[in-house]
């Protein structure tokens, strides 16, 4: 007999299992064969990069010259030339001053805002922020406002009684569920207004969003602001892996000194390094990629809600649509996989206001044929579903 009388951990294990198998909300882990002929709509390849040959030829010439792995953090071994390379690259495309670069956005996220605020500082907010940011605010031990989605009178109401504490507002420039857009103008001058910064992820606006795809904050003109952050990930619209801070130098020196995530981890790959920077290029040489993104995502919105069902309004390449339950999204899903066409499944506690569904990428490569295939199979499988508003 066990001498113990507390709480197994692996029967707790097995009590959640059952509950969320019975809330139709387990996951499971699928590869994805090199060479499936399904139609992807739930990458995040916005731009169709992860597979162009100069990208993925980049990353192999520089595994031939740098190795498989940066060998060590930032700061003892892990720093190559190519990281500089990138750092000025990815500053110089966005119009920001200086950039810094990470093994991931989710690092990049932990590492800001650590870095910037801590114990007795205040952090605002928006209710919809990515689960990367929300565990940057936690791990940060600031005091924490969570502001209502896109909501800048409350930014502005919990910036002005902060008292003498250190702010920080937090958001997504893209909301990764909706797609939609933070109202970034106007957050920064409620920033301004209060002397505080504005931390803004920018992970699905790079590469899609403003003038060549340079990014929501570039096109709101903040990319300068000296009181602007915007964090990357070069794994969506760039086909590569890796995260990046940009910002003042002031901002960018101190993240070296002190960001847990940059000196602690391992630098970037060399062959994810190389490939940003190839596509960074691609991007600069091919500046229509970014538009046909959204007009792809524009036109599955408009198809999918002429056949009755939800859809989001896209800003950027994401498209959502509701489900009618967490188990009707998952069976919807599988049913669309079936056919062929492989599309997201959203639900709790992925999605802030517990509703769950579908969540389709737009990429510039789709066809016109493709998207004809999609509007089909998403619209006759949702019927089945019970997802589909008003019959045709
Ligand atoms: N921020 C947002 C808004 C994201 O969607 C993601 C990726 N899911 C991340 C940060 C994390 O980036 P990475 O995958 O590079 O860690």
């Amino acid at each position: 007999m066990s001498a113990h009388t507390g709480e197994s951990v692996f029967d707790w294990i097995d009590t959640r299992a059952e509950a969320r198998a019975k809330a139709g909300l387990s996951r499971r882990v699928r590869p994805r064969p090199a060479d499936s002929t399904d139609l992807d709509l739930a990458s995040n390849d916005y731009l169709g990069l992860a597979r162009d040959k100069r990208v993925t030829g980049a990353a192999a010439a520089a595994s031939l010259r740098w190795g498989a792995g940066s060998t060590g953090s930032r700061l003892v071994t892990g720093s190559i030339e190519l990281h500089t390379e990138l750092e000025y690259e990815l500053a110089n495309f966005c119009g920001a001053q200086s950039a810094l670069v990470f093994s991931s956005g989710y690092a990049a996220n932990l590492g800001v805002l650590t870095a910037l605020s801590g114990p007795g500082t205040a952090i605002v907010a928006d209710q919809h922020i990515h689960a990367s940011l929300i565990d940057g605010t936690r791990l940060s031990k600031a005091d924490v406002v969570v502001a209502g989605h896109c909501d800048v009178p409350q930014v502005a109401r919990a910036l002005s009684t902060r008292g003498k504490r250190r702010a920080l507002v937090v958001t997504d420039s893209v909301f990764s569920v909706d797609g939609d857009l933070a109202p970034l103008a106007e957050l920064a001058a409620a920033c301004r207004e209060h002397d505080s910064a504005l931390i803004v992820d920018d992970a699905h606006g790079l590469g899609v969003i403003g003038e060549g795809g340079r990014g929501a904050v570039h096109a709101a003109g903040l990319a300068k602001s000296p009181d602007v952050v915007t964090t990357l990930t070069l794994s969506k619209s760039l086909g590569a892996q890796g995260g990046a801070v940009l910002g003042p130098g002031r901002v960018i020196r101190h993240l070296v000194d002190t960001a847990r995530t940059f000196i602690f981890d391992t630098g970037l790959a060399p062959s994810s390094t190389a490939a940003a920077l190839a596509a960074l290029k691609v991007l600069r040489e091919e500046p229509d990629r970014p538009a046909r993104a959204l007009g792809v995502a524009q036109d599955l919105a408009f198809r999918l809600k002429d056949r009755g069902l939800r859809v989001s309004t896209p800003t950027a390449a994401v498209v959502s649509i509701q489900a009618p339950s967490a188990e009707a999204a998952f069976g919807w899903a599988e049913a669309c996989r079936a056919q062929g066409v492989v599309v997201g499944c959203f639900r709790p506690p992925s999605v802030p206001d517990q509703v769950s569904r579908l969540r389709l990428t737009a990429r510039a490569d789709l066809t016109e044929a493709d998207v004809e295939r999609a509007v089909r199979v998403i619209s006759e499988t949702g019927a089945s579903a019970g997802a589909v508003s008003r019959p045709r």
